[in-house]
């Protein structure tokens, strides 16, 4: 094919997109199926059977949850309420509509939870549709501390027109500097804190974090996108029985359940507003199919006990501890490397140390840390083990992964 895809974009994104377009020469029915059955096919072995998968962001579902998955009901839009239909004939759709929020709020102890949005940063935009007008100032976590995009003004939040300014941060605690947070929060007047990271090694201290916030009168959001499994399960932290007005996250990190979003709180007035942001405010059809592999999800969640959350936990500090004897710098160490299912290393060019990783057949990301510099590139390599946690691993499989990753980058 000779039409460029992306004549803006990157030298090195171009020069790949170049190369596979190349590959693209039969642009039939036939031809388009077999080059995608092959794309999946060579995807699903490399990565799925023959990999290791730590990258934070993904999960895979449990077999009861891949079980009810059906693309089919995905196209037949059910929009508005039950029993107020835009459309006749999906009665039966209504049992998903009213079990998946249901389960979902029931898990999280929260009085509403949104489960439309399609993803974490339609939630976000939900958020900030709901509680900013334009023009408003939000405050959030900056990138080296795993400020997500959905929260910095390249992404939702320019969609909303807000300006955005970076909270002050402790890097020693791995947190919001409480200190300079009331002085901060009297001077930029934001309307809504973000906190919840992409990397979040130890809990926000939400608590004392919600005091400042309500003090200077606005609204306390916490993106549990990446921590959500373990939240959900009781553990880590409880962010809205802690003190955040908003819980947002993400249903297919270590959730495990199908890609979308929730948006939850306990205030009426607000799930209100959330709910209507959400519908029909940003989505028409919201993807009824999402919703029945949801609800298995949250219902096993629920059953476990907080089971595999503990497991993730264990898996993370004995795999941080591996590699810190392999000679890694492994972020926390003084605090016992992590409470959550993640692990940060400071490998110095976090994006060469991952490509290196890929070839070893490890797949995982880089990302920005505390202590960098502004402007550097990403020092870290990021690890969550809820993935390898659902396989199976155990310390042996964990110490032979660290002994791997030695290999390819110390040794
Ligand atoms: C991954 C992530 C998101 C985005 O999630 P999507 O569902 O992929 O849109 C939002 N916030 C944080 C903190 C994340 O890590």
């Amino acid at each position: 094919m000779t039409q460029e895809l992306a004549p803006w974009a990157s030298p090195v994104a171009r020069a790949r997109i170049a190369e596979v377009a190349a590959e693209l020469t039969d642009l039939s029915p036939e031809g388009v199926s077999e080059t995608v059955r092959r794309a999946l096919d060579d995807h699903a072995r490399s990565f799925d059977r023959e990999g290791i998968v730590l990258y934070a962001g993904t999960n895979v579902m449990s077999p009861a949850a891949q079980a009810v998955s059906e693309a089919l009901v995905s196209g037949r839009p059910s929009m508005g309420w039950p029993g107020e239909k835009y459309q006749a004939g999906l009665d039966h759709l209504d049992t998903l509509e009213v079990l998946a929020p249901t389960i979902v709020a029931r898990l999280l102890g929260a009085r509403f939870a949104e489960v439309r949005s399609h993803s974490a940063t339609m939630a976000n935009l939900a958020v900030y549709t709901a509680v900013t007008e334009p023009g408003d100032t939000i405050a959030v976590l900056p990138e080296r501390a795993g400020g997500h995009t959905s929260h910095h003004a390249v992404g939702a939040p320019g969609v909303r027109g807000l300006r955005v300014v970076d909270l002050p941060y402790d890097s020693g605690a791995y947190d919001v500097d409480l200190d300079a947070l009331p002085g901060f929060l009297d001077r930029e007047r934001p309307r809504l804190v973000v906190i919840g990271a992409s990397l979040l090694l130890f809990p926000h201290r939400v608590g004392a974090i919600a005091e400042a916030v309500a003090a200077a009168g606005a609204t306390l959001l916490y993106d549990a996108s990446h921590m959500a499994g373990l939240v959900a399960a009781g553990r880590f932290q409880k962010p809205l029985a802690e003190g955040a007005q908003i819980l947002t996250f993400s249903t297919y990190k270590s959730f495990g359940g199908p890609p979308g979003g929730v948006i939850a709180t306990d205030d009426e007035g607000l799930a209100e507003r959330l709910s209507t942001a959400v519908f029909p405010g940003l989505t028409a059809n919201y993807d009824a199919g999402r919703l029945a592999p949801l609800a298995v999800t949250a219902a096993e969640i629920m059953a476990g006990g907080g089971a595999y959350a503990d497991t993730c936990i264990a898996n993370a500090r004995l795999l941080a501890a591996a590699l810190a004897e392999e000679g890694f710098t492994v972020a926390g160490a003084d605090r016992g490397f992590t409470d959550s299912h993640h692990v940060a290393v400071d490998v110095g060019d976090g994006r060469a140390a991952m490509a290196r990783l890929a070839e070893a057949g490890i797949y995982l990301s880089a990302i920005g840390l505390p202590w960098q510099e502004p402007g550097e590139p990403d020092r870290g390599l990021r690890i969550g083990t809820q993935e390898v946690t659902r396989r199976g691993y155990g310390e042996d499989d964990l110490r032979k992964t660290a002994a791997t990753m030695a290999d390819v980058l110390l040794r």
